[in-house]
């Protein structure tokens, strides 16, 4: 596994940081550890965090759709109107997306369940593995949820390929357009969250 490497904040930028957003170095070096030590290694265990995300609130939303219209369908009963209106708001979840990392036999198997679907992989592999495993079960999930077809390991290793394809291609093109110098990005955030 590769190391992690901790966001270093370069002392030119720290003096700006102090001297422009009036921030005291102690604190600036609170939120470095903060990041480097609680935020980042959670990060690195988010595998594929975008496409999950957005495959988790897909089915979200078709859960929603669904509740809504059984709602509807049914005698009206006191309280269908309070859940009726937090099913309205978007941070009201029926669905989730839970990546487990567990010691098993097998690499990696997914548990579906109604409110949700629970990926257990085995976490003594390496992280390109991981992401393989991780997206061959958002495959059995598409499958399964979205798609509604034949649940196949073949479909899941379809869906696999065209998603760590895709984010290949990311990597290779896409990404250099938000690669900047550590002075652009205190600019940018100067000029674009003035305080
Ligand atoms: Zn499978």
């Amino acid at each position: 596994m590769e190391v992690a490497a901790i966001v270093m904040i370069d002392s030119e930028i720290s003096a700006k940081i102090t001297k422009e957003w009036g921030i005291s170095k102690d604190a600036v070096q609170e939120y470095e550890s903060f990041f480097a030590e609680k935020i980042k290694p959670i990060i690195k265990t988010n595998y594929l965090s975008h496409l999950v995300t957005t495959v988790e609130n897909m089915v979200n939303e078709s859960r929603v759709r669904d509740c809504l219209k059984s709602l509807t369908d049914l005698e009206p009963r006191s309280g269908h109107e309070w859940f009726k209106a937090r099913l309205g708001t978007r941070t009201f979840r029926l669905y989730s997306i839970v990546l487990e990392p567990v010691k098993l036999k097998r690499r990696a198997t997914t548990r579906h369940h109604q409110s949700g679907a629970i990926i257990y992989y085995n976490s003594d592999f390496d992280e390109k593995t991981i992401r393989i495993l991780i997206a061959h079960e958002i495959g059995h999930i598409v499958n399964k949820e979205l798609l509604k077809r034949a649940d196949t390991e073949s479909a899941a290793n379809l869906f696999a390929y065209i998603a760590m394809y895709d984010k290949n291609c990311f990597y290779k093109g896409e990404c250099g357009k938000f690669v900047s110098s550590d002075v652009e990005i205190f600019n940018d955030i100067t000029s674009i969250c003035r305080a």
